[in-house]
């Protein structure tokens, strides 16, 4: 029996490293989109970068997208490729709007022109909620973004769903909401914590500097959102489906319980007002009935297990 084919945007990122792992468990053969001067270290962490083809492709370009799926014929196309970053995108509203919307619609038309059989994914965000004024939210809630990337992935997000309407492609949104993994990047909020507290604890740092700690967020962890995307892709029927926890943690309390754990006085908090932002989320709360129900996802960790589970791996990797 032949290997499926499956094609992922942004494999060097959390989620693409993630997902590839998975993939290639399952027997794939799978395929990375890349740019030049990629950095490598998630999947070489993860031990499967010489178990994956490469292909330099921008995705900005369609007929470059088109030369690719021709060539290497998926059978599952996965989107990650983003500028992912909120701050970012304040600071790059055009870049970001850029590449986050449009890369998107390069896919899908070209598996619209190409082999338009080939199944879908694209991460979508709890950010796209923004404002909500009714928690949980789901898949029903109205989309108030509250910031460029929000704004991005509302775009590619509706346009994703316009596809499937309207072409009949098998299309799937996956709204994600924060999902945290030893492979992080540096500069979110629970792997900047974790890192930056171990540094604390042994002398190379004096103090943790924090912005508005009284925000709650819906946290889960990485590897098990994967198995949900690509359960998407194997049900009968495209659809879009929230991804989430289903509980809400204070920024406050993570930091200290990580503190706790490692024997760091609260002193040591330290707050900056220019690590605000105007526009702050208060809440988020994922309803991740749909999932569970229609496509039989089980998640049911806490997240307080899930930042044991990164304490132990960070401390064990720390240099
Ligand atoms: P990530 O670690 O930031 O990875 C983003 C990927 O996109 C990287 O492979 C990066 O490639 C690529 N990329 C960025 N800008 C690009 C550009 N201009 N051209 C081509 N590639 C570009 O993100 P992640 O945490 O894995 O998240 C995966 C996706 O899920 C993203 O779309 C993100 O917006 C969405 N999402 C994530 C979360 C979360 O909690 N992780 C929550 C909601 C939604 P380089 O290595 O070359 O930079």
């Amino acid at each position: 029996m032949q290997n499926k084919t499956a094609l992922i945007a942004g494999i060097t990122g959390q989620d693409g490293a993630y997902l590839s792992k998975l993939l290639i468990d399952k027997q794939y053969q799978v395929i990375g989109v890349v740019r030049q001067n990629d950095d490598f270290s998630r999947l070489e962490y993860l031990n499967i970068r010489d178990k994956i083809t490469f292909v330099t492709c921008d995705l900005l370009q369609l007929t470059e997208v088109k030369h690719v799926l021709k060539l290497y014929k998926p059978c599952e196309v996965y989107n990650f490729a983003a500028q992912s970053s909120v701050t970012l995108s304040i600071k790059e509203p055009y870049q970001t709007l850029n590449f986050n919307i449009m890369s998107v619609v390069n896919l899908l038309e070209a598996i619209r022109l190409v082999d338009y059989s080939i199944k879908f994914f694209q991460a979508s965000s709890c950010e796209m909620f923004g404002a909500a004024e009714i928690l949980p939210t789901n898949e029903m809630t109205p989309f108030k973004p509250l910031n460029p990337y929000a704004v991005s992935k509302v775009s590619a997000h509706l346009i994703v769903v316009n596809y499937r309407k309207a072409f009949n492609l098998f299309a799937c949104n996956g709204i994600l909401f924060h999902h945290e993994s030893y492979v992080r990047q540096p500069d979110f909020f629970v792997k900047k914590v974790i890192r930056q507290a171990l540094e604390i604890q042994c002398g190379m740092r004096d103090v943790l500097t924090v912005g508005n700690l009284d925000v709650a967020r819906d946290f889960g962890y990485a590897p098990d959102y994967v198995q949900a995307m690509w359960l998407m892709l194997q049900h009968s029927m495209p659809d879009d489906y929230v991804v989430a926890s289903n509980q809400s943690v204070l920024l406050r309390d993570i930091v200290y319980y990580v503190f706790d754990r490692l024997g760091i006085s609260r002193d040591k908090i330290v707050h900056d007002d220019r690590l605000l932002r105007a526009a702050e989320i208060k809440k988020t709360l994922g309803d991740n009935t749909k999932i569970k129900t229609t496509l039989k996802w089980e998640y049911n960790r806490s997240f307080y297990h899930v930042l044991d589970i990164l304490l132990e791996e960070e401390a064990k990797n720390f240099k």
